[in-house]
């Protein structure tokens, strides 16, 4: 059954940031839940700086994001090139955004039920406690971690193509998230994929998100840093973005 919702809004306008699109929207949310309540697949890329240079070196994942439907500017480094660029807009981080989704599926109740994948054993199930104490309208259809055998991953397939969830929420990281959500989306075509990296952990509370002002000064990499100092390899990507950025404006 289609969950009832707004009309389906225009085709997002569309900016190239080292060769990877960019979809520039005033309200994201708006424009994605209009497609959800509708049952118009899509897939949903959450860009930063790290997965622009993780894409140079990953042909398949340039691809998949390239063919997404929607990809939304969710790091400070895209915004600081999209300004340099002469476009002022606001990053939209991947976690409200899902957020947003699941307040949106909550009103439309069973008709847009909701599944969780990923994340480590008993972190995705807290998350769907703390969000059904929130909103208890919320249809929660299933929830598996994200370290799965072989066989569980069989039978998750098997779950999605028969239970047909609409917002199917996936924390595996970047880029096995978007690997996973391009190789499955055909079992359910007519839902809204997303990769949303590491929100499991944050709904279940067992990391939190910077405060509002580091955010606001771009600095919510710094915060990550500090909590995870073993993602330090793999923040060299963020200078790296910075000078190819640079080289690339100047030429
Ligand atoms: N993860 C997972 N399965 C794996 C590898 C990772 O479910 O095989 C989960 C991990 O538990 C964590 C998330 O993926 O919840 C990765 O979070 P991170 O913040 O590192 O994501 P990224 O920065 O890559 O978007």
């Amino acid at each position: 059954m289609l969950c009832k919702g707004p009309a389906v809004l225009e085709a997002p306008e569309q900016f190239t940031v080292l060769g990877l699109p960019v979809h520039l929207l005033n309200d994201y949310g708006n424009w994605l839940g209009s497609r959800l309540s509708q049952g118009i697949g899509t897939h949903v890329i959450t860009l930063n700086a790290e997965m622009t240079i993780q894409a140079e070196r990953h042909e398949t994942l340039a691809q998949i994001i390239r063919q997404s439907e929607l990809v939304i500017p969710d790091g400070a480094g895209i915004i600081l090139y999209l300004r340099l660029r002469g476009q002022r807009r606001r990053r939209c981080p991947g976690i409200e955004l899902a957020e947003s989704l699941l307040q949106q599926a909550a009103q439309w109740g069973a008709s847009c039920p909701v599944f969780f994948y990923g994340g480590a054993p008993g972190v995705a199930a807290q998350a769907v406690k703390n969000w059904q104490e929130q909103l208890p309208q919320l249809a929660i259809q299933g929830v598996t971690d994200g370290y799965i055998s072989e066989e569980a991953q069989q039978e998750l397939q098997h779950t999605l193509q028969k239970k047909q969830p609409r917002l199917i929420l996936v924390g595996l990281g970047v880029p096995r998230q978007e690997l996973w959500i391009a190789q499955h989306r055909h079992l359910c075509p007519q839902a809204t994929w997303m990769g949303i990296g590491g929100s499991f952990d944050i709904w279940a509370g067992n990391k939190s998100r910077a405060p509002a002002w580091l955010g606001d000064n771009h600095l919510e990499w710094l915060y990550r840093l500090y909590q995870e100092p073993w993602r330090w390899r793999r923040m060299m990507a963020l200078p790296h973005f910075a000078l190819k950025a640079l080289a690339q404006l100047r030429a």
